[in-house]
């Protein structure tokens, strides 16, 4: 299966993963910053320093790319989107003491540890992008797959911590303008795509005043995604704008890094941030980048949840 996909697109996918976690180390200096602190502090944040509230080392990620990286090892454990096996995943990395988890996921982590529940209940509360942040492994692996199973595999990662229409819509179509990138559409392709969305879901609409400080919200976050990835022309530039905004911009810095890596590809990456990029993380986004697209189209295997999610119209569409 491996020989069959394309090696532009290993080339996009391995530039995706990579553009995550750059978009995180840099974006983490500067998270809960206004974006006026960060202009009195450094004009333009633009090198991957470290620091920030969470004190880390330059190159150092934070839970945007460790969840990723824990849901990618479960696919890639399973061979299959295993819900089961993504809980636990997620439950031994909380264990292994992260540097920052967010309050959503670890109520989510909490509640399947203490139920045995693979799903939150349904709340608005469940709004934040904290799914959403982690779904490049199911975007890989998915890849080819028809829209329902899209749906379902994203879904029944996204639940395990968040169930909400809006982080369910917005990590469903963060998933959509990865997949047309790494099937070759451009950055106007995606806008259309993301024009389409917005029609649906006109609560995203980002074409208002800029974005600043985006919360951890997924209106803010993909709003301030879309006003940076629609208003620039290269993966340097894309994260630089959005990372500027201040706010959850380590998050922000993540989605947009996925997005605009999946689009300008590997060769766009500026070397600064691929050599201060912690080493071990660069290999291991490497690898799973490659393990996952093996993987797709990805089974679906719903384990102990296999009979309520059959008679759960929620994953019908
Ligand atoms: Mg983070």
């Amino acid at each position: 299966m491996a020989s069959s996909v394309h090696q532009s697109v290993r080339e996009k996918a391995r530039a995706s993963y990579l553009g995550l976690a750059i978009g995180d180390a840099l974006g983490a200096t500067v998270e809960f910053m206004t974006a006026n602190e960060i202009q009195v502090e450094y004009k333009v944040h633009k090198d991957i320093i470290g620091g920030g509230w969470l004190k880390l080392k330059p190159g150092r990620v934070t839970d945007d790319t460790e969840m990723s990286l824990a849901l990618g090892a479960a696919l890639l454990k399973t061979q299959s989107v295993d819900v089961v096996a993504i809980a636990e995943s997620f439950s031994d990395w909380m264990r292994s003491k992260p540097v920052d988890i967010g309050n959503t996921v670890r109520r989510g982590i909490v509640y399947y540890r203490n139920h045995g529940e693979t799903s939150v209940p349904k709340s608005t509360f469940n709004s934040g992008n904290g799914a959403c942040m982690r779904t490049l492994p199911v975007a890989l692996a998915t890849l080819g797959c028809d829209d329902e199973t899209i749906t379902t595999a994203s879904r029944l990662q996204v639940h395990i911590t968040h169930y909400s229409d809006l982080s369910d819509a917005g990590t469903e179509h963060v998933i959509n303008l990865i997949q047309l990138a790494l099937n070759g559409y451009d950055i106007n392709q995606l806008k259309i795509s993301t024009q389409a969305f917005v029609a649906e879901y006109p609560e995203f609409n980002y074409d208002k005043r800029r974005v600043t400080n985006p919360g951890a919200y997924i209106v803010e976050t993909l709003q301030a995604v879309f006003q940076s990835l629609y208003t620039t022309d290269s993966f340097e530039s894309c994260l630089i704008d959005v990372v500027n905004r201040g706010g959850d911009a380590d998050t922000t810095g993540a989605i947009a890094g996925m997005i605009a890596g999946a689009c300008y590809g590997f060769g766009d990456i500026p070397e600064r941030w691929l050599k201060q990029l912690d080493y071990t993380t660069l290999c291991l986004c490497s690898a799973q980048a490659d393990d996952l697209l093996s993987l797709a189209p990805v089974k679906i295997a719903t384990g102990i949840a296999d009979e309520e999610q059959a008679s759960d119209k929620r994953f019908q569409g």
